[in-house]
């Protein structure tokens, strides 16, 4: 009997009729396999749950932010398992403090570091099947904590991790991850199959399909993922290691992916000198601003420097506060681009070919 682990994503539990459907796949797996699912909340429902957050304090206290956004999943859980019930199964929903499902790091942004096989494994024994919360997990104190956007996947592939499944399945509302966004341009093309490193630029870099960080996940722990769409019974995307190309054999590039909201900051006038940079990055590490680009131009006069660089747009105010409380740097002058694109082009056969 095989493992699988079945993950549906928002727009796949959006409705009760969608839910419906999501009943129908999870039975079709159901009579020859193990079955663990994870769900994410119906969509919409954690954008509101922030919206709300937002209107009581913009500095909303870590924990209870956690404890408020990771409920949508306890939902959709109940309602999948509600639902497979009225047919007939015997289903439960398994939220992350019943499972549990260990995580290290600061609210909002956790990762998983351990998930308990024994309640879920007795269960599972006994002929049910768990629907897990995606998103969610509980730190050292046992309060509950988040893995960031879109953070279901990377419940699923931890758990398809410790329960040493046989397959991982991510349904998604597209049918496998495309050469470019299928919605910008007609002639995007469905890719078969990509490799981790290509599939973590492509997600790092815009492609909306699957949180960078699970891919991350996968990688370090060699699980394989199958994206599909659960409004189409079609084949997806099957995310792996190294493999030989057969479909394009001289294939360069594998995809092109972009983004709409960044932000580039250049700070003009800084002192030329070995460790300036760390002093400029150091704190916006700290307050968990990501900094994507980095252009240093060489300085003509080897004293001074301007220092380029791109965040995500939403990290503005932020980054513009910390570099100005900043006392160990001095620069004559900040500023900041807010309408920004970035367009990327993906494949590691790039590093092998000139021009
Ligand atoms: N519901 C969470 C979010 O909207 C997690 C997920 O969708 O994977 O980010
Ligand atoms: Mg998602």
């Amino acid at each position: 009997m095989k493992t699988i682990v079945l993950k549906f994503g928002g727009t796949s539990v959006g409705s009760i009729d969608r839910i419906k459907k999501v009943t129908k796949i999870i039975l079709s797996y159901k009579k020859n396999n193990r079955v663990v699912v994870i769900s994410s909340a119906m969509s919409g429902i954690t954008n509101e749950l922030i919206k709300k957050s937002r209107m009581i304090s913009n500095n909303f206290n870590g924990a209870e932010y956690d404890a408020l956004i990771s409920t949508g999943e306890q939902a959709a859980c109940a309602l999948i398992a509600g639902s497979l019930n009225h047919y007939g199964f015997k289903a439960r929903s398994w939220m992350s403090w019943q499972v549990p499902i260990l995580t290290d790091g600061p609210y909002s942004n956790s990762r998983i570091n351990k998930i308990f096989t024994k309640n879920l494994n007795l269960y599972l024994k006994s002929g049910g099947i768990p629907i897990v919360t995606g998103f969610q997990g509980i730190n050292d104190n046992l309060r509950l904590t988040t893995l960031g956007r879109g953070g279901s996947d990377a419940s699923a592939i931890m758990i398809a991790k410790f329960f040493k499944a046989d397959e991982c399945i991510i349904y998604t509302d597209v049918d496998g991850v495309y050469t470019t966004d299928p919605r910008l341009h007609k002639k995007a093309k469905k890719i078969k199959q990509i490799q981790y490193d290509e599939m973590l630029e492509m997600a790092s870099l815009g492609s909306k399909v699957m949180q960078p960080s699970s891919v991350q996940d996968a990688k370090l722990n060699n699980i394989n993922i199958n994206v599909k769409s659960s409004f189409q019974n079609k084949s997806g995307t099957l995310i792996t290691k190294n493999f030989k190309k057969k479909e394009f054999s001289n294939q360069i590039i594998t995809g092109i992916s972009s983004t709409k909201n960044d932000a580039k900051i250049t700070i003009a006038g800084v002192k030329d000198k070995p460790g300036v940079a760390a002093l400029i990055f150091e704190p916006l590490s700290k307050n968990l601003i990501n900094v994507d680009m980095v252009v240093q131009n060489i300085s003509p006069d080897s004293k001074e420097t301007d220092l380029t660089f791109t965040i995500k747009s939403e990290d503005v105010k932020k980054t513009e506060k910390i570099i100005k409380g900043n006392k160990r740097i001095s620069y004559r002058k900040l500023s900041f681009d807010k309408n920004l694109a970035k367009i990327s082009i993906i494949g590691v056969g790039m590093i092998t070919t000139p021009g």
